[in-house]
């Protein structure tokens, strides 16, 4: 499951799953392999977890984690972007040009920011320069220009709307109230005061949950997931790295 921020649920990621299955022959997504790497998505402007497939034409950030010196080590960022055989990798700036012209795709679609994304700069030319920040660590700059996008850039950017995050419920984390609950993939009662992660569903019009020990779901949700999950919020600090520390094993 693929969910970075605000209101894009993890409700979207069980369809986006199932979409993904159903493109296994769709030649619009091809099987890579790093251990750890992230893509843009361009529908969603949400960077995703590489687990298996990724459609051709993404970008995409290989991290690796390198040694300075002694025990020290720091996360190096790679760039490039899906063709049919695998990864190029690419200068960030050339990366940065590919987001740039799928930033202008997803405005003409979607008439509106999309999330991560403001203006920086407004350069004398009059093009302007987009930061996207998808993380605390991953910045993008975007240049928009009037060729690109066909017109004033500044102009039709202040025309566009604020980031709506779909509106869908999003899933949920909180302590079980009771005892009651069974977990929907184990199948175990889930104790009181443990926590439980919901996937909304609708009964009978009304909002309500399947619930999953957090266990139970490390192999589909990504730690960068938790903090956009209703109720995270709402959870104390040392139930946030206790709830955490449970997807880091
Ligand atoms: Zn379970």
């Amino acid at each position: 499951m693929r969910m970075m921020s605000g209101n894009r649920g993890i409700s979207e990621t069980s369809q986006k799953r199932e979409s993904v299955e159903n493109k296994k022959d769709d030649a619009r997504w091809i099987e890579i392999t790093p251990e750890w790497a992230y893509w843009v998505d361009r529908e969603s402007f949400n960077l995703k977890r590489v687990k298996k497939l990724v459609p051709i034409g993404s970008v995409i950030i290989v991290k690796s984690r390198e040694k300075i010196e002694d025990e020290r080590t720091y996360v190096d960022s790679s760039f490039g972007v899906i063709n049919g055989k695998g990864i190029v990798n690419l200068p960030k700036k050339e990366a940065s040009e590919i987001l740039a012209r799928q930033f202008i795709e997803y405005i003409k679609w979607k008439n509106q920011w999309p999330p991560f994304t403001s203006i920086k700069k407004i350069q004398k030319s009059g093009d302007v320069e987009i930061s996207f920040d998808p993380t605390e660590y991953d910045s993008f700059r975007l240049i928009v220009t009037r060729q690109m996008l066909g017109s004033d850039p500044s102009e039709s950017l202040n025309r566009l709307k604020k980031y709506q995050s779909p509106q869908v419920p999003l899933w949920k984390v909180e302590t079980a109230k009771s005892g009651k609950s069974r977990c929907r993939s184990c199948n175990d009662v889930i104790l009181e005061g443990r926590f439980r992660i919901g996937e909304p569903y609708f009964y009978e019009g009304s909002l309500s949950y399947k619930w999953y020990h957090p266990r139970c779901l490390t192999a589909s949700l990504d730690i960068e997931e938790l903090e956009n999950l209703d109720g995270y919020k709402l959870l104390r600090s040392e139930e946030k790295l206790r709830l955490k520390r449970i997807f880091t094993i």
